[in-house]
């Protein structure tokens, strides 16, 4: 019997138990949103950087939740729990329809639905593929409706690649679930925030833990060229932490086995990110 906690409209119970109705606009139409909060030690990370993405986030779709619900629920989850490493699926979504119309009423109730698993943040290295990103012009929000990137992601996985890097009219987007960094002419780079880009919170704490370590970084547009002339490429996200591409698929790329600038990144991003 699968033992996952999770809570849904307040209730806290099995995941296995929760039923949800078929016209939740979550379910017909993907309207809703999401964060993935990492916590170790039963000690959330960056805890309030995700409540106010999640704000931005279901603002940006008209929805207004109660957020100090959204906390103290995510906290009752780890609290309540023997996992001691993991993290909390959260998701918000619109609410439910009488009948299923894309024009939503302006009284529904949203739905809050999270769950906790048990994760191991162990140092992770991917293959991925290059793709064309697909994706709507509004990737900044973290929405629930992830066709373009399951579809991408796939295919991906049945080459052998565990990830993909995207561009948009050839500059670097991001991955399918994580950012993208690399080295170039010793220079940490990663593609400027703008909406085809998810404003990855391991991004800006990864950013912030190099500059007091005395690493600058480049937010700027970079152009595919520019990845495949790197010496390092990594992705960071909230599980995978800062993980290192090995191979890109198919392409000619610099990728290198050794860099001490490298070795200095990991070494700080570690010290920063889980402590
Ligand atoms: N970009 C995308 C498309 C993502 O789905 C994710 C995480 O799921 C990220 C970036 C990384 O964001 P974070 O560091 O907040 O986990």
């Amino acid at each position: 019997m699968d033992q996952t906690r999770a809570v849904f409209q307040g209730k806290f119970d099995l995941l296995e138990n929760i039923k949800i109705s078929p016209l939740s606009r979550g379910y017909t139409f993907s309207d809703g949103v999401y964060e993935v909060v990492p916590f170790l030690n039963k000690t959330p990370i960056a805890f309030d950087d995700h409540i106010k993405r999640l704000k931005n986030s279901a603002s940006a779709l008209n929805i207004f939740p109660d957020l100090s619900k959204v906390s103290s629920e995510i906290s009752a989850l780890i609290d309540a729990n023997e996992i001691v490493n993991g993290y909390v699926y959260y998701q918000i979504s619109r609410g439910q329809d009488l009948t299923r119309n894309h024009l939503y009423e302006s009284n529904l109730e949203p739905e809050y639905f999270g769950y906790i698993k048990n994760h191991d943040f162990h140092d992770q290295q991917f293959k991925v593929l290059l793709c064309d990103d697909i994706r709507w012009n509004r990737c900044d929000i973290k929405s629930i409706s992830l066709l373009p990137n399951i579809l991408m992601m796939n295919d991906a996985a049945s080459k052998g690649c565990k990830e993909i890097i995207m561009h948009k009219e050839g500059l670097v987007t991001e991955a399918g679930a994580s950012n993208v960094f690399f080295i170039m002419d010793e220079n940490i780079c990663t593609p400027k925030l703008n909406n085809n880009i998810l404003p990855g919170i391991t991004r800006s704490m990864t950013i912030e833990i190099f500059k007091k370590n005395g690493i600058d970084v480049l937010e700027e547009d970079f152009q595919v060229k520019h990845l495949l002339s790197a010496s390092k490429i990594w992705l960071t996200s909230s599980t995978k932490g800062m993980a290192e591409v090995f191979d890109i698929l198919s392409q000619e790329h610099n990728i290198k086995e050794e860099s001490l600038l490298y070795d200095k990144c990991v070494s700080v991003f570690k010290k920063g990110f889980f402590n």
